[in-house]
């Protein structure tokens, strides 16, 4: 017979196996049928995250009931398993495809029952000591069922000695290091945090009487819900039946650090993150770069969609015509998540195309967000050449990208980073671009300074939260330790 894995061997699997959080969450508390909401409420958030989704429900018995599974929110509910989540209390999630796989076990909202009730937990961020915590919960004898850093959270409710759930809610939330906007329901009370930096979104609305909780307001948009602020960094609330309550907020951090790739790259442009429009901020970006790096050319040509904002920002200030020279098919999944390199050129190709009628004899400014591995604009010059381009111009609407994230965004190694190890001329001719500007780290930041301070330590390196699990040497070889 195999002998039963050791402790250690246990955690091996779990570092290995663990994921990066991209996620969105939604909340909805005193809001007939919730869940029905939750599900639009995750329709308009499935950017946020295409591996899994998921909905509880808690009916006014405070009894959850939970449905989740891998694929699309369209694939994973239809009527009939939304109408069997009852109740006006429901928490939703959609988690991004990730690394570290970890498959349907690691769909969220948690589910589980406890001392008070049953408690599901929805949770957008990496935390940065949830291997730490993980270790020290196992060698107490706690049993994890996902690689998931949320289900720390659970374990940490059920294990706090304290009386009440508030102070449970409380507890547990004072032992999390990194990145957590989440939402969390004993029963049918409803709670809600951010963590002290506030690194990821995660706004107020009100809906019909009720309250709604979202990574975005774009969310609220769909299910006609009113958006009423940002919960503060460090925040905690309390809903029930719609009423809400304000508690003891978290430590306060140095400063505050909401991250600026959800503006760069990661949100929806008509969505409105850290008090500023999405949109605005890119155009923005755009009319800088536009500034720092011109050139003379023909067209200014965005890759889409992320960069449709920022291209249309560098032609308004280079007065350069914006043309559609590039299309998107929307039917395949995003072509970062694929595993190895030959499958990402691959999927380029599956993704884009351009328009030989747009490119054809023209010198060309192509705009994207953010240059990653490089693999997508490698692929994008070829296929420009190939459809007639005779200048092509890559104009990035941030700065190189030169270190991972551990706050919650899915990005690769230091050593996989093209920006982290190659200077602009480099890139360019690796690229087979004719010209490469990158928008400056000062020039981005001041184009959205009325929503700073911000993390931006993808950019520079400067990492405002302690990486607990890193400096102990605990993250897995694809993250790579910060340096
Ligand atoms: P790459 O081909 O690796 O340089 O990736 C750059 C492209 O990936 C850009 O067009 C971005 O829009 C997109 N991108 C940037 N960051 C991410 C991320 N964390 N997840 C998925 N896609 C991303």
């Amino acid at each position: 017979m195999k002998p039963l894995p050791t402790v250690e061997a246990i955690q091996t699997t779990d570092l290995d196996d663990r994921p990066h959080e991209e996620c969105g969450v939604v909340g909805f508390s005193g809001v007939p049928e919730a869940a029905q909401y939750a599900f639009l409420g995750l329709y308009s958030l499935q950017h946020r995250g295409q591996e899994a989704a998921g909905i509880v429900g808690v009916d006014d018995d405070g009894v959850a009931r939970v449905h989740k599974g891998l694929g699309l929110v369209s694939d994973v509910f239809g009527p009939e398993s939304i109408s069997k989540l009852k109740g006006s209390t429901a928490l939703g999630h959609v988690r991004y495809s990730t690394a570290g796989g970890g498959g349907a076990r690691n769909a969220q909202p948690i589910v589980a029952t406890y001392a008070d009730g049953d408690l599901a937990v929805s949770h957008n961020g990496n935390l940065t000591n949830a291997v730490d915590l993980r270790r020290r919960l196992v060698k107490d004898g706690a049993i994890f069922q996902s690689t998931n850093d949320s289900e720390v959270i659970v374990h940490l409710m059920a294990r706090s000695r304290h009386e009440t759930v508030d102070h449970k809610v409380d507890d547990a939330l004072s032992h999390l290091e990194g990145a957590f906007s989440l939402v969390l329901s004993v029963g049918n009370t409803l709670y809600a945090a951010r963590d002290s930096r506030g690194f990821r979104p995660l706004m107020l609305g009100s809906l019909d009487g009720g309250m709604v909780l979202a990574s975005e307001t774009c969310a609220f948009d769909i299910v006609g819900a009113e958006y009423i602020r940002d919960l503060k960094p460090g925040e905690v609330i309390k809903i029930r039946d719609g009423v809400l309550t304000s508690m003891r907020p978290l430590q306060p951090a140095p400063r505050q650090s909401p991250c600026v790739f959800e503006l760069v790259y990661f949100a929806r442009p008509d969505s409105r993150l850290w008090g500023v429009s999405v949109d605005r901020a890119r155009r923005e970006f755009g009319r800088q770069l536009a500034g720092e790096h011109p050139v003379e050319a023909d067209c200014v040509i965005p890759v889409p969609d992320s960069a449709n904002s920022s291209a249309l920002g560098y032609a308004e200030e280079s007065g350069i015509p914006y043309e559609l020279g590039l299309l998107r098919n929307h039917y395949v999944g995003r072509t970062f998540i694929k595993p190895s390199q030959a499958d990402r050129d691959f999927g380029a190709r599956m993704k884009y195309n351009p328009v030989r009628e747009v490119v054809d004899g023209k010198r060309i400014i192509v705009v994207d967000d953010s240059l990653v591995r490089g693999t997508t604009s490698r692929s994008l010059a070829k296929f420009f050449r190939q459809a007639g381009a005779t200048e092509v111009h890559m104009r990035i609407a941030s700065p190189p990208v030169q270190n991972p994230c551990f706050y919650g965004i899915d990005m690769p190694s230091r050593e996989e980073l093209i920006g982290s190890s190659r200077n602009v001329e480099q890139i360019c001719q690796e690229l087979g671009l004719d010209s490469l500007g990158y928008l400056s780290l000062e020039g981005m930041l001041g184009a959205v300074e009325e929503a700073g301070p911000f993390c931006d330590a993808c950019f520079s390196g400067d990492y405002p939260a302690p990486l607990v699990d890193v400096e102990k040497g605990w993250v897995p070889g694809n993250r790579g330790p910060a340096c």
